[in-house]
Order: C-alpha cells, then sequence, then structure tokens
C-alpha cells in the first residue's frame, strides 16, 4: 500500500502544470492534477492563443488597404467581431478538449476543483461535489498569474485582458493604461479593428526593460498608426458616465472614453493557497521562492512557471516543467539555462528580441551597435507609411553578438532563428559570413557592416 495517494499532485493546469505532470507520469509516478477552470490555463484560454488569433484577424484590414498598392480593387470590406470571438472560442474548445486528452493519455488524473495545501504533504480540494483531501509526497504549485489593478477609485469599471478577449461588441473608443506586453498587443488590434485607442503610461515610454531602439520604434509606428500615447500620465479616478467613461487625470485634467482597459501587470495567484498555513516563503509580491530545482523552503513542496514571478512567458514554464519531471522522476537532473530567452510582442508592427539590451550590454563593457532602420520592400507599393528597425549588439572585447532586435513584420519568426547563434554564442564575423536570404527583412541581420559612429542610447 502506498504512503500517498499521489507521488505528484500539480495545482493548476496550465503550460507549465500539464507538461510537468505528463511527463512525470510517463516517468512513472503517480500524478493527480487540480484545476478550477480549463484546462490549458493563461496562455491557452486567456492570454497568448487567443490573443495572437484576434491579432490575426486584425491584421486583415491592414493586408486589404495593402492589397490596394498591388492592383487589387476591393469594395468596402465587412468585419463581423461576433463571429471572429465565437470562431476564437471553438478553437479554444478544440484546445482544451486537446489538453484533457493528453493528461488522460499520458494517464495523469484530473482533480476538478480549487486546492488549498493543508500540510507539506496534503492538499484539499473544494468542488460543487464537496471536499477531499488527498495526499502526495510532492506537491507542484504552477497557478500562474491574474491581472493586477491599482486601487484606485472607479476601478471597478475597467476590464483587462481576460474581458477584452469576450467583449461583445468593439468599443469606439478605448482607453488602455499600462505600456507593456498586454497594453501594446491590444492597442494594435483594436486600432487596426477600426477602434480609436489611447494608452495611459505613467512613465517616458512603453516596454520598459526592451532596447531603447525597439521601444522608441514601436511607439514612433503606432503612433503613426493612429495610436495616442499619453506619457507620464496618471489615472486618478474612473467615473462612469451617460456614454461611457471619464478618466480623472492631473488637476482637472480629464479622458473620455467608452471602454478603460488595465494592462497594468499580473501578480502570482498564490492568494487562498494555504502557502502560509504550511510555511512557503514568498517574496511581497506573493511570488513563491524556489532554487534552481523549483522547491520552496519547504522540501516536498515545489513551484514553477509564472506563480514564481520569474521570467513569465509560456516556453519558459515549459521548460521548467521539463526540468522539473526529469530532476524528480527520471533520474536525470536538469537546471534550466535562463540566458538569453527570446521574446516577441505582438504589436503592429510585432517585436522580436533575444539578449542584452544596449544599455544591459554597455554596463558589462564596450560595445558596438550595428543598426539598419528600413521601409519594407513591400511598402513601397503598398504606400504605407510604416518602417522596421534592426539591431545587433555586440561586445568589443568578445566580438560576439549579445543581443539581436527587430520591430517590424515577421520580427517574430526571424528572431526565433537568430537566438540559436545567440545562445551559442556567434561573433559578428560568423553573422557576417552568412549569406543573407535575398530579399527578405531577415538578410539585414547578417549584412550590416557599418557600426553606429555615435549612438543616442
Ligand atoms: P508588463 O509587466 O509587461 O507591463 C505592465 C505595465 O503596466 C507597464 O507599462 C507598467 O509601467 C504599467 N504599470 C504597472 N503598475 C502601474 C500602475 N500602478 N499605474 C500605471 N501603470 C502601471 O505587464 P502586462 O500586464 O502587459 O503583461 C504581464 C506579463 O505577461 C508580461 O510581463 C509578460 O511576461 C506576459 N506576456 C507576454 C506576452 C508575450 O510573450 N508576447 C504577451 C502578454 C503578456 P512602467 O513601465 O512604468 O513600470
Amino acid at each position: 500500500m502506498a504512503k500517498f495517494d499521489y507521488d505528484l499532485l500539480t495545482i493548476g493546469a496550465g503550460s507549465g502544470g500539464v507538461r510537468a505532470s505528463r511527463l512525470s507520469s510517463g516517468f512513472g509516478a503517480r500524478v493527480g492534477i487540480i484545476e478550477n477552470s480549463r484546462v490549458g490555463g493563461t496562455c491557452v484560454m486567456r492570454g497568448c492563443v487567443p490573443k495572437k488569433l484576434l491579432v490575426y484577424g486584425s491584421h486583415f484590414a491592414l493586408d486589404f488597404e495593402d492589397a490596394r498598392g498591388f492592383g487589387w480593387q476591393l469594395g468596402e470590406p465587412l468585419f463581423d467581431w461576433a463571429k471572429l470571438i465565437s470562431d476564437k472560442n471553438r478553437e479554444l474548445n478544440r484546445l482544451e478538449s486537446v489538453y484533457g486528452r493528453i493528461l488522460r493519455e499520458n494517464g495523469v488524473n484530473h482533480i476538478e476543483g480549487t486546492g488549498r495545501i493543508t500540510g507539506p504533504n496534503t492538499v484539499e480540494v473544494t468542488s460543487p461535489d464537496g471536499t477531499k483531501e488527498y495526499s502526495a509526497e510532492k506537491i507542484l504549485v504552477t497557478t500562474g498569474g491574474w491581472p493586477h489593478l491599482p486601487q484606485i477609485p472607479g476601478v471597478e469599471h475597467a476590464i483587462t485582458s481576460n474581458e477584452a478577449l469576450e467583449l461583445e461588441a468593439l468599443p469606439k473608443h478605448l482607453v488602455i493604461v499600462g505600456g507593456g506586453y498586454i497594453a501594446v498587443e491590444f492597442a494594435g488590434m483594436f486600432n487596426a479593428l477600426g477602434v480609436k485607442v489611447e494608452i495611459i503610461i505613467r512613465a517616458g515610454n512603453i516596454l520598459r526593460g526592451f532596447d531603447d531602439d525597439i521601444r522608441d520604434t514601436l511607439s514612433e509606428e503606432m503612433e503613426k498608426s493612429g495610436i495616442t500615447i499619453n506619457r507620464e500620465c496618471v489615472v486618478r479616478g474612473i467615473e462612469q458616465t451617460a456614454n461611457g467613461y471619464s478618466l480623472r487625470l492631473h488637476g482637472t485634467e480629464t479622458i473620455e472614453c467608452d471602454k478603460v482597459m488595465y494592462a497594468t501587470g499580473r501578480k502570482p495567484n498564490t492568494f487562498g493557497l494555504g502557502l502560509d498555513v504550511v510555511g512557503v516563503n514568498m517574496d511581497d509580491n506573493g511570488a513563491i521562492k524556489v532554487d534552481e530545482n523549483y522547491q520552496t523552503n519547504v522540501s516536498s513542496i515545489f513551484a514553477l512557471g509564472d506563480v514564481t514571478n520569474r521570467i513569465n512567458l509560456t516556453p519558459v514554464a515549459i521548460n521548467e516543467g521539463v526540468a522539473f519531471a526529469n530532476t524528480q522522476f527520471n533520474s536525470n537532473p536538469m537546471v534550466m539555462d535562463y540566458a538569453a530567452v527570446p521574446a516577441a510582442v505582438f504589436s503592429t508592427p510585432p517585436v522580436g528580441t533575444v539578449g542584452l539590451s544596449e544599455l544591459d550590454a554597455r554596463a558589462q563593457g564596450e560595445v558596438d551597435i550595428y543598426m539598419s532602420r528600413f521601409r519594407p520592400m513591400k511598402h513601397t507599393l503598398s504606400g504605407r507609411d510604416a518602417h522596421s528597425m534592426m539591431k545587433l549588439v555586440v561586445m568589443r572585447d568578445s566580438a560576439k553578438v549579445v543581443g539581436c532586435h527587430m520591430v517590424g513584420d515577421d520580427a517574430p519568426e526571424i528572431i526565433q532563428g537568430f537566438a540559436v547563434a545567440i545562445k551559442a554564442g556567434a561573433t559578428k564575423a560568423q553573422f557576417d559570413a552568412t549569406v543573407g536570404i535575398h530579399p527578405t527583412a531577415a538578410e539585414e541581420f547578417v549584412t550590416m557592416r557599418e557600426k553606429l559612429p555615435e549612438h543616442g542610447h
């Protein structure tokens, strides 16, 4: 008779939890996974996947306009937001069933309900059927994060990305507070669909932490496309009006709109999990503190993904899940390497980035910068006033390319490939020795020969 009900009980069936669970089960562990919402988690149900489907949908508006420059004569295209949302939801239902099947086929027991840790080896699950306690040798917390809104008067009138993905109708005038990933992605999507979009940021620029040339180029391109960016601006309160909402700024200044969305970051989902009861260490944000093996200070309790609030990206959580399962249940200790994790922002135009920003590289030594700003070939005929930016950051002493950044069409697809070169430690000479593919934008990365003599950032 086994000492525990399970070898592993995972709380949270998102990207990290599902990967860790199904691999652990494949390695012979008896695994249960607890989920109180839809299997698939933030990325599949409320984040990356639905967002990208809507971004794809919005791009047709630009494509129809661009087509006119290539000989196409089109009538006024008709767009049906409700149909896009319902088609997107159909795809999410399909993905949810795929995730459920993956768990079943890998022998993971899906336990529906809300988990709460009651001891180092016990979890209580509450569902409409009642409450039941399970025991496990190891408990893995993969409960992800949730939007966090500053507590200003009237903030309850604001929606978050969760609701923005489910709107019944397009707003006319949308104000988005925040300038991070979610704010710029949704701004581009709604703007392309004809919504008047204003962003409000407390800082001087969007996308804090990204290379400054990415920030400058993207904000410029967004403004050219019609998005207003209100900089160094703080919302003091939100009031409902006859036609929508009024946002109170400094003094008597206000912005009127018919929808307000907050994208002011996310917080780890640790509230009510019982972690404090068993003494698991967390930081001030509620993020669970773990070591390189995702182990907390309570040796039977582990955590990975957004709930640890480190690099909050789906592929990072998935890789952490792989390392966890191999280390704990496959006698194959793996430690994830967090260097040069590439990232993309599906703004309009999109961003792709890997490695160090110029600023971070300069903190490590002398650098050379190679940069290209150009009008993409497609827009010579489309007539669109859009520009791309590509940039390499090279350490002068090692000649290694430590940063590769792009704003422009296909940037996420292009940067994924270059991320391999950065990860492998490629030098600028090796970039130069690589033959370009012509005519592409990507070839710029292997044909930039002139260092920037002097650079603003
Ligand atoms: P981010 O952390 O990216 O950005 C938060 C934004 O909100 C910043 O502009 C920040 O401003 C602003 N902000 C924070 N607090 C306040 C406040 N009190 N008042 C006004 N502004 C505030 O968070 P997001 O919500 O955009 O996204 C959450 C995370 O989800 C991302 O960090 C990323 O890890 C992940 N994500 C990844 C995506 C991708 O890979 N493509 C897509 C979407 C999300 P400031 O700059 O001044 O700090």
